[in-house]
């Protein structure tokens, strides 16, 4: 079958590579005309290596990537609330990968051109319109000044085009802009030394000042430092005013380090790492309502564009690749391909439309919260355990864990 991909991000390029190996024509056009690596870190769950490591990438992603051997919860004075091993460490068969989102980029970019062959891989032509006729889609994109530069038609098209996505936009023109409900980030990355064991996630703060780091780079690893992805999460109160949703937005120290500046744990000196950045990027905590429909005939949606949703609990790149997974393996089961795109968003939309609405409601960091309410925001005189117990805790963590479909039994 000929399958038409819209957009070469993290999603996009999974597909590509999972339906190129089931035997599809694929073709992928991507909006920027040259790839770079772009953002700051990401977090890939086991359940979701899994399928970049049958693509033959976990090698590269190992030597690139550090191993979370856990994810550690923390409150606003760095004593720790709950601590989650993760990946192989919490018994699963694959690892969970910190990864700088560029260099995840480009590895995939690699090993995509590389599996399909480069000109499988087209740059600088944006998705500007497509119709459906006779079973086919033909679609035409442009160049950035919005000049066409190609017409082309296949069997499926697929919109992995993001959280702008255009695809989504010519079925719901109505939709508006993403959701912001009142919190900003800040991402950095900072060369530091290795904390609490050299390969753990931490959550800390409460519900209106966050701060999550882990180390993202083994190379610096190697040497015995660590690359440090940082993110400061803000609630800004109502009536701020979002500033525009941007991945290359450069944020400004000023804005946040004050109200960070006490935040001198024991194991990480929070105001040092912040001022220490090489790259400080700002962007609103954003999603979209779900959507009713992904699939329209020949059309469907993948990745952010079918499902933005906040960057809680590593679940954006994973929930991507996720799709790009199901929709190979459901296509390569045969049949028509209308039915087996619906079959694609059954299994999707409404797991996918969980994880947007429990990312809003009772994120995986729910835990920090609920301490910092039980505790008054005071450091614990004792340990955690005098407030809330052990069964608690692990019944918030375990709970979204389903949600995400990343439990033992779903990655086994
Ligand atoms: C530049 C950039 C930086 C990011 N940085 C981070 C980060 O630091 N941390 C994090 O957690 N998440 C980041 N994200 C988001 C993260 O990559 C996604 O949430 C997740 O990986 C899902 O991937 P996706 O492929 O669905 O979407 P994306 O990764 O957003 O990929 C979408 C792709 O589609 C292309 N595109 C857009 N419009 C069109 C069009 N009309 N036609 C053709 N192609 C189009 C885009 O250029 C992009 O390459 C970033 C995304 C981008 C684009």
């Amino acid at each position: 079958m000929k399958i038409i991909i819209a957009g070469a991000g993290i999603g996009g390029l999974t597909a590509a590579m999972c339906l190129h190996r089931a035997g599809h024509e694929v073709q992928v056009y991507e909006a920027v005309s040259e790839m770079r690596p772009l953002g700051v870190g990401i977090n890939i769950q086991a359940g979701a290596v899994r399928i970049l490591c049958s693509l033959g990438l976990e090698p590269a992603l190992a030597a690139t990537a550090i191993e979370t051997r856990e994810l550690r919860y923390a409150n606003r004075h760095g004593q720790t609330i709950w601590a989650d091993p993760r990946g192989r460490h919490a018994g699963l068969p694959w690892p969970q990968f910190s990864i700088h989102r560029g260099e995840l980029q480009m590895i995939l970019v690699h090993a995509a051109r590389e599996m399909l062959g480069a000109d499988r891989i087209r740059m600088g032509r944006r998705i500007a319109r497509f119709a459906q006729h006779h079973g086919k889609v033909s679609a035409q994109f442009v160049d950035r000044d919005g000049m066409p530069v190609e017409n082309a038609e296949a069997d499926i098209l697929i919109g992995a085009d993001g959280i702008h996505s255009a695809v989504r936009a010519h079925y719901y023109p109505d939709e508006g802009p993403p959701k912001w409900q009142g919190i900003l980030m800040w991402r950095g990355v900072t060369v530091g030394k290795p904390y609490l064991g050299g390969a753990t996630m931490v959550q800390a703060g409460h519900h209106n000042q966050k701060f999550v780091c882990y180390p993202i780079s083994r190379a610096h690893a190697d040497r015995g430092e660590a690359l440090i992805n940082w993110i400061c999460d803000l609630h800004m109160g109502d009536g701020a005013l979002p500033s525009r949703e941007d991945w290359n937005k450069p944020g400004r120290l000023e804005d946040f380090l004050p109200i960070y500046q006490d935040w001198k744990f024991d194991w990480l000196d929070v105001p040092a790492l912040l001022r220490n950045a090489r790259e400080i990027l700002e962007y609103p905590m954003v999603d979209k309502d779900p959507v009713p429909r992904w699939t329209f005939g020949r059309v469907t949606f993948l990745g952010d564009a079918a499902h933005p949703m906040y960057p809680r609990g590593s679940n954006g790149s994973a929930q991507a690749l996720i799709d790009a997974a199901t929709l190979s393996k459901l296509l390569a089961q045969g049949g028509d391909p209308v039915r087996v795109l619906q079959e694609y968003e059954a299994q999707r939309l409404p797991a996918t439309a969980k994880v947007v609405e429990t990312n809003r409601t009772v994120p995986p960091d729910f835990i920090i919260m609920k301490a910092d309410e039980l505790s008054g925001g005071k450091p614990f005189p004792g340990t955690i355990a005098d407030l809330v117990s052990e069964e608690e805790l692990r019944r918030i963590s375990d709970d979204y864990k389903k949600v995400a479909g990343f439990t033992l039994d779903n990655v086994k």
